[in-house]
C-alpha cells in the first residue's frame, strides 16, 4: 500500500514551540558520531567534556543525545530555543517527515497533537518529504 504521504496534501509549518524537543521520557534523540562530531565542534568543546556532558549509550550501543533538564532535550534553552540549531542532528532536522509519522494517516493526525505545526501552513513538496523519509530510513533502519 502506498504510504499516506504519496497520496495525501501534508501541511506544515513550524511555530518554534519547542515541544518536540521535550522528550517526555518517549523517546530519544539518536545522533551518528559524525553528526556528535559537528556538534561538538559548533560548540567548541573538548572531546572529553561534550562527551560527559552532552552524550548517552543505550544498552544496545546506540548514542544519543544525555538527558536534559525535565526530560527536555539538553540543547534545548530556557527560550525554548535549541542551542545547535544550524548543527542539529538528522532525527531534527527532518521531523515530522520520520517514515513511523507520515506514513500513514492515523499516526500523522496523532503526531499533530503534540506538534502544533502539522496540519497548518503550505503544503509540503512530496519530494521534500520523501527525502526527509528516506534519509530516517538509511540512517536508522
Ligand atoms: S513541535 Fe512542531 S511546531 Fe513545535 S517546534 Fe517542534 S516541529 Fe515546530
Ligand atoms: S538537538 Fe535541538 S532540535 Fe534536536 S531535540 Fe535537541 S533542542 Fe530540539
Amino acid at each position: 500500500m502506498q504510504p499516506f504521504f504519496e497520496s495525501g496534501s501534508l501541511r506544515f509549518s513550524c511555530t518554534g514551540c519547542g515541544k518536540c524537543c521535550e522528550t517526555a521520557g518517549e523517546y530519544y534523540v539518536y545522533l551518528t558520531p559524525e553528526e556528535a562530531s559537528v556538534i561538538r565542534n559548533h560548540l567548541g568543546l573538548s572531546r572529553a567534556w561534550f562527551r560527559r556532558r552532552y552524550l548517552a549509550r543505550l544498552e544496545e550501543g546506540e548514542l544519543v543525545l544525555g538527558p536534559g533538564r525535565d526530560e527536555r532535550c539538553v540543547f534545548l534553552d530556557q527560550a525554548g530555543r535549541c542551542r545547535v540549531y544550524p548543527v542539529r542532528p538528522l532525527q531534527c532536522r527532518t521531523y515530522p517527515f520520520w517514515p513511523e509519522v507520515a506514513a500513514n494517516r492515523r499516526d500523522w493526525q496523532r503526531e499533530a497533537l503534540r506538534c502544533e505545526g502539522i496540519g497548518h501552513g503550505p503544503v509540503v513538496s512530496r519530494a521534500v518529504i520523501r527525502r526527509a523519509v528516506r534519509q530516517c530510513e538509511e540512517q536508522f533502519d
